[in-house]
């Protein structure tokens, strides 16, 4: 089967490869079931009707009885079965695109938009709906057409032609149709990609929207990706309809031409008139499993554009999980060596040619201007990214040697943008760590500055802060990430403007902290905050992605404030 070859799809199929055979040997007695009706009809016309055998009859009606009653037995099993194996593949495939999706580095999570990420889960439903709804049905039965042809072959050969010429007229439809609604259906979803991720990112940016108003501008740019939506979802269902209709054309037309060319064979006694009722009953379940594998065509698109996309996904290069060096607690010294980075290949370098050593313990400080690759340089150090070239060492290995679990407990941080999970304070504490105690997070809490202001909500550390710990203030916000990241006391430390929302108060408090911190650990703070470059042992300017000035802390910063670089200024 072509997608058991898939890594991501094959371990989710192979154990109901059983299953699979279980839906073909059904689908083989139900069709078979099927003949008997076109049968029932011959012999009633040909011994019934001809004969007045009512004897033959009640026979007949018995046997047709047991027969349909056992076909609904079967069907409902074939149906049970089918939603096993969507079950399966709901459940295997699912968890698969998460854990690699959790997977994937930074970098290539970045390249992406959230919707194309988001968009990912829905193909797994198309697959789903591919291989095990009504589609999935029409496959099993495909096979089994032969049988009414091989029944019409027989009890009425002089028209059998017909129904082959039918059928390369519905294969060339099939193809047509194939190409046509596989392409408009892209088309579609691209457009409602487009679509849900406007909202995504009016939702994201609710505040800014409200404030500056964008509602109409916003609300335009909505109605113009939904109309251009509507408009591909008309153009798919009109081809999907003109192909469903000539699906059905061609389907009477069988019949038509069956009976036409049936009545001369009758005529010229090389067929009876049950024969040609009969094959013209048979002629319709011939053609049927081929029509509605035209009407199913958009699920069958659908399948292979979405497996398309998820063996691109499933294809891409993942972050290290399994360690090749076990370390015991780094000292914390960090160093770089000749390391540069560009976002894109083709793209001019955001960080060239750092070399660099920090720690063991002490505050080393990053100043520099927007732009300058602070942020970059932060994920460069922690592994998030892979340099484009150069070395990024931890105590002296490679951290490209580490594991992702490895490196975040080795290095914490406490991005700019700190973002919290909506539950309690204490659980945001202690994410990750889910196993850390009431006293380690309490720890953690007073060494970031977390429980000062927690004694003063009424219910403490269970406070439930809302999404992204919306009922919060900036400040709180960032003590908390502090404190989760101190929880799994990492030997070094990297903060993003942690003081960016502290007062001045809270700012010379946070300063006094890092210090205490930095006896222990290495701690590497981008700021811009007089308060903390005073206290910092050691101090690097980037410019353009290049170090500027580096050196002791009391050396570099008269120099930078001589070379008005005041980096208050540059912000
Ligand atoms: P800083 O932290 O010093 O303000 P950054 O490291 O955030 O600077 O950014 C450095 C440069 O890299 C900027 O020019 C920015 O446009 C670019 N940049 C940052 N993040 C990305 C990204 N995810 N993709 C592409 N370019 C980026």
């Amino acid at each position: 089967m072509i997608f058991g070859s898939r890594t991501w799809l094959g371990p989710a199929l192979k154990p109901i490869r059983g299953l699979y055979r279980e839906i073909l040997t059904v689908s083989l007695f139900t069709n078979l079931i099927a003949l008997s009706v076109p049968l029932f009809v011959l012999q009633v016309y040909d011994k019934v009707v001809g004969h007045a055998g009512l004897t033959t009859l009640q026979a007949l009606i018995i046997g047709m009885g047991v027969a349909l009653g056992f076909d609904f037995v079967l069907r409902q099993a074939r149906s049970r079965t089918l939603q096993r194996v969507g079950l399966r593949i709901d459940v295997q495939v699912g968890r698969a695109l998460f854990s690699k999706f959790s997977a994937l580095p930074l970098a290539t999570l970045e390249s992406r938009p959230t919707s194309f990420w988001q968009a990912l889960f829905h193909d797994v439903e198309m697959v789903r709906n591919g291989l095990s709804g009504a589609a999935a049905a029409v496959i099993a039965d495909l096979p089994f057409i032969v049988f009414y042809f091989g029944l019409i072959a027989v009890i009425a050969a002089p028209i059998a032609w017909v129904l082959l010429v039918m059928l390369g007229l519905l294969v060339l439809l099939a193809i047509a149709s194939a190409v046509v609604v596989g392409r408009s259906s892209s088309r579609e979803r691209e457009q409602a990609l487009a679509r849900d991720g406007l909202l995504g990112e009016m939702i994201a940016g609710r505040t800014t929207v409200k404030a500056l108003s964008l509602d109409k501008d916003m609300s335009a740019q909505w109605e113009a990706r939904q109309a251009d939506l509507i408009e591909s979802a008309l153009t798919r269902g009109r081809q999907a309809d003109a192909f469903h209709n000539l699906g059905f054309t061609v389907n009477m037309t069988t019949t038509v031409l069956l009976t036409s060319f049936g009545a001369l064979a009758v005529l010229e006694q090389s067929m009876t008139i049950g024969a040609l009722v009969a094959a013209n009953i048979l002629g319709s379940r011939f053609i049927a499993p081929i029509v509605q594998l035209l009407n199913n065509w958009r699920t069958f698109a659908g399948l292979r554009q979405s497996a398309a996309r998820l063996d691109e996904v499933f294809a891409l290069a993942e972050d290290r999980t399994d360690a090749t060096l076990e370390l015991p607690r780094p000292m914390g010294r960090l160093a770089t060596e000749n390391v540069s980075f560009a976002y894109q290949e083709e793209s001019a370098p955001v960080i060239s040619q750092i070399t660099m050593r920090l720690g063991p313990s002490g505050l080393h400080a990053i100043v520099g201007p927007n732009g300058s690759g602070k942020t970059t340089l932060l994920n460069l150090l922690q592994g998030l990214y892979a340099p484009s070239d150069g070395r990024v060492l931890l105590d002296e290995a490679d951290v490209s040697q580490f594991s992702r679990k490895q490196l975040s407990e080795r290095i914490g941080y406490v991005p700019q943008d700190c973002f919290l999970f909506a539950g309690t304070i204490h659980d945001n504490i202690a994410k990750g760590a889910e196993m850390a105690n009431d006293e380690a997070v309490l720890k953690a809490a007073q060494l970031a500055g977390v429980h000062d202001f927690v004694i003063d909500l009424p219910d403490g550390y269970g406070t439930e802060i809302g999404e992204a710990g919306r009922r919060l203030s900036g400040g709180q916000r960032q003590r908390i990430s502090i404190a989760r990241a101190l929880l799994r006391d990492p030997p070094i430390l990297l903060l993003d403007e942690p003081t960016a929302n502290l007062d001045q108060e809270a700012t010379d408090e946070l300063a006094g902290r890092l210090v205490e911190l930095a006896k222990t650990r290495t701690i590497v703070v981008v700021t811009h905050s007089p308060a903390v470059l005073r206290l910092s042992d050691s101090i690097m300017v980037l410019q353009k992605g290049k170090i500027a000035l580096a050196g002791r802390g009391a050396e570099i910063l008269p120099r930078i404030l001589n070379r008005n670089l005041r980096p208050a200024a540059s912000e």
